[in-house]
């Protein structure tokens, strides 16, 4: 994330560049068509054509390549495949079929920027645009911010460690790689801690050791079931919580909130200055208990825990963004819950369509894994016909 502005450090174009192969001409010249120019010289991308010497007179013309300086007293390019050349005795001449206007298949100098315009606001993300200016005003070396550290921390006493030969009723941790590359992909370093079983005294130990990180983000143990403590030892802790559950599905019981002591405007505005490596306890962390099913978690990471992560990351704050596309086959759901369901979009351009992936539930890595977005169904639509327009969230990364 840019910790900097990025300024055009000259003139975007900094000459007049053609955006075609052809001739340089003055635009009057060619008014009536067919017409005959004098070929008087050749421009090719890198040229630099003599300041002052006249160079392309009345009745005159230069041949020019995509990306050279277009003469000063040209005022158009006619491209090649309007024009054929004439060999006489007498130099070189070139028809030209089509007439242009001025101002044709060149781009005028500082048309894109001006030298001192803001091409690149701090709080951006460096991606590959933003890359190819960083490289076009010569900035080697840019100024961003530091990343935040996000602590994962996957609970459950069923869960096991990739590497382990899962028993009969246990599962491998699928959740904390899958937050792990969705934390990197929002901008944020993944911290991944140890599987906390679900057991006060070691989940309490684990959770203290995440709120050391920028952000924590739990997954498991926040449903309504005997053994889900996360709640409980975060209320030890003295947890603030924002929100306890959200109207959606999947994901409905996730929770949000912050521990410590609030010192976050300062904090922020430190860490917004990129000046500080690592902050120093105790001050307010925000954590996410996000549910243990891998799709819920998925889910809920994109909708609540990103936004987060890239504010953090020094991001200037984005909506999230909704497409719409036909739906393919009928929905029917209940009511009462947001829902965010596994789909297949597919088609292009303006045949678009987006189908539900089958799937059996939050649990189901499978059909997500074959999904690349969510159909988003309002909560009080029961039936959604094929061919409606539906709203879909996009997966990232
Ligand atoms: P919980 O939210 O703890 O009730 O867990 C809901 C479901 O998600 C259970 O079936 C868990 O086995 C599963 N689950 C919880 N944590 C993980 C994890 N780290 N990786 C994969 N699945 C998980
Ligand atoms: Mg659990």
């Amino acid at each position: 994330m840019l910790a900097e502005g990025i300024v055009a450090d000259r003139d975007f174009p900094p000459f007049a560049r053609a955006t075609r192969d052809g001739y340089a001409v003055r635009a009057e010249d060619v008014a009536d068509v067919p017409a005959r120019l004098e070929v008087v010289g050749e421009v090719k991308a890198g040229d630099w054509p003599e300041r002052g010497v006249r160079l392309v007179g009345s009745g005159q013309a230069m041949a020019i390549m995509t990306g050279a300086p277009v003469p000063a007293d040209a005022d158009a390019v006619v491209m090649v495949e309007h024009t054929s050349p004439i060999r006489e005795s007498v130099g070189k001449l070139v028809e030209v079929r089509r007439g242009v206007s001025a101002g044709e298949n060149f781009v005028p100098r500082g048309a894109e920027a001006r030298a001192g315009q803001l091409l690149l606001d701090r709080g951006r993300r460096l991606d590959h645009a933003g890359i190819a200016i960083a490289a076009s005003v010569g900035k080697s070396r840019v100024q961003v911010f530091r990343k935040p550290r996000v602590a994962v921390l996957s609970t459950g006493d069923e869960v096991v460690e990739i590497g382990a030969t899962p028993g009969p009723a246990q599962i491998r941790n699928s959740n904390s790689y899958s937050l792990a590359a969705q934390v990197q992909n929002a901008g944020g370093e993944a911290v991944r801690l140890a599987i906390a079983p679900d057991e006060r005294g070691r989940l309490r130990t684990l959770i203290e050791e995440g709120l050391e990180c920028d952000l924590l983000l739990l997954t498991g143990g926040v449903s309504m079931g005997k053994y889900d403590l996360v709640e409980q030892v975060l209320g030890e802790l003295k947890a603030e919580f924002y929100f306890t559950g959200a109207d959606i599905q999947p994901g409905r019981p996730v929770v949000f909130g912050s521990c410590g002591a609030d010192t976050s405007a300062h904090v922020d505005s430190e860490i917004a200055a990129g000046t500080r490596a690592r902050a120093p306890a105790p001050h307010k962390k925000c954590f996410f208990g996000l549910p243990g099913n891998p799709v819920s978690t998925m889910v809920t990471f994109e909708l609540f825990a990103r936004p987060i992560i890239e504010a953090l990351a020094g991001m200037t704050p984005q909506r999230l963004i909704f497409l719409r596309a036909r739906l393919k086959s009928e929905i029917r759901t209940k009511t009462g819950l947001k829902r965010f369901l596994p789909a297949v979009l597919s088609g292009e351009f303006e045949d678009a369509e987006v189908e539900l992936a089958q799937w059996q539930g939050s649990g189901d890595i499978a059909a997500l894994a074959r999904a690349n977005c969510y159909v988003v169904i309002p909560p009080d639509r029961e039936r959604i016909e094929a061919g409606e327009w539906v709203s879909l969230l996009m997966r990232s990364g």
